[in-house]
């Protein structure tokens, strides 16, 4: 079997799941006990918010463990809206639905407006746009991503940083795709908030975390018994935040070697599907891009197969892909990622995505399977023609 879905979720680093043990086993005391028991699993909380801190330079008192990616959007923009009277929004129409989603209830129920900033050929964000929009109406919230989860397209979330302070705006990124992968220093980057979700750098699933500027304010969602200073009730994942910052820590201490072999793989998926016969096989947005794209995301769309087809095929070869993301339904009608770039609503897209635990011989594997599957159909004979 073959896993190459990693921007999905990734495997579980061994060495986390040594780190999180005594939290499931001896350690099980309530961090808002005041007896021994409580103060253990407290200190492993403290010690795990400063982990994170210092590895994305921050101070600790500006990280709040949450649920995941999905909860730390919501509160971010939920919160920042209720507590800074925002009235006008500015995204993009290929951002995580987490986002998409939260914003439209608030311009439902007439609290805000929504600009869509305009995106070019290949899904980039023209930054001249978002100039002009900020311009219109200061006093705005930015909510853009850094990486993008289904065409992998990196946004320069520092340019988008600068245009926010000089026109006095807050900005949210999404950086669940980036976390663990690129450096972030947020005593340099006006930033306000920023996410993160464990399982998307080889943490455990369920928990995550929000990065609040601390000159920023931001209203609970969750409120209950003051956790995490009053941003989040509930008594905390103890086993996920403690999985959560080993996991960081060890995606840093090997981010160098990592960015080498995954690029490595992407470069020779991408030589091996050109070295193809088959025609008309063409790449989402900057996927095909080793600098403008993640390197652990190739989104490709080949010809005369659906994306739905192509991904059942290869699951039942054991290899493990997606059209799009994990929650993008594809009988829901498509990926909005792709209907937001594209005019031709039949585009494809299927998304390879890798992780430190691939290999050359995976992806040779891989595209002897798409092979395969081609000549199975004689769709070879058909797209050569095109
Ligand atoms: N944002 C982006 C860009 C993602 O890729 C994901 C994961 O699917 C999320 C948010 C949501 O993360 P989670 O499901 O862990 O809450």
């Amino acid at each position: 079997e073959i896993y190459c879905d990693n921007a999905a979720t990734t495997a579980i680093d061994s060495e986390v799941i040594q780190a999180i043990l005594p939290y499931l086993t001896t350690n099980y005391g309530n961090p808002s006990s005041g007896h021994w028991a409580g103060r253990k699993v407290k200190e492993a909380i403290a010690s795990a918010r400063q982990i994170v801190a210092n590895l994305l330079g921050a101070e600790p008192e500006e990280i709040f463990f949450m649920s995941g990616a999905t909860e730390a959007n919501n509160l971010a923009l939920s919160g920042a809206i209720q507590a800074n009277d925002i009235t006008h929004v500015i995204t993009s129409k290929i951002e995580h639905k987490a986002v998409l989603q939260t914003l439209a209830r608030y311009e439902k129920a007439g609290d805000i407006e929504i600009s869509f900033v305009r995106l070019d050929d290949f899904g980039n964000v023209d930054l001249k746009h978002l100039e002009n929009l900020l311009n219109a109406n200061p006093q705005t919230l930015i909510s853009l991503m850094h990486g993008n989860n289904e065409i992998g397209n990196i946004t320069d979330i520092y340019a988008i940083a600068d245009l926010a302070k000089r026109y006095n705006a807050i900005f949210h990124t999404d950086t669940t795709q980036t976390i663990g992968k690129l450096a972030f220093n947020l005593k340099e980057a006006n930033i306000d908030f920023l996410v993160g979700s464990a399982h998307k750098f080889h943490g455990p699933k369920g928990v995550g975390f929000i990065y609040i500027n601390k000159n920023n304010k931001i209203k609970p969602i969750i409120t209950g018994g003051g956790q995490e200073k009053g941003q989040r009730g509930g008594t905390e994942n103890v086993v996920g935040i403690v999985g959560l910052a080993k996991a960081l820590e060890l995606s840093y201490r090997s981010k160098a070697i990592v960015q080498n072999h995954v690029t490595g793989l992407k470069k020779h998926f991408i030589s091996r599907l050109d070295d193809l016969t088959i025609g008309g096989i063409t790449f989402n947005g900057e996927s095909r891009s080793l600098t403008k794209s993640l390197s652990n995301i190739a989104s490709v769309a080949f010809p005369c197969l659906s994306s739905g087809s192509l991904v059942n095929r290869l699951d039942a070869l054991g290899i493990a892909v997606s059209g799009g993301s994990a929650c993008s339904n594809l009988a829901d009608g498509g990926s909005h990622v792709i209907a937001a770039i594209y005019k031709n609503p039949d585009k494809e897209i299927v998304r390879f995505s890798f992780s430190k635990f691939n290999t050359i011989e995976e992806i040779d594997h891989i595209v002897k399977a798409i092979i395969r599957i081609y000549q199975s159909d004689r769709i070879e004979e058909q797209s050569e023609s095109l």
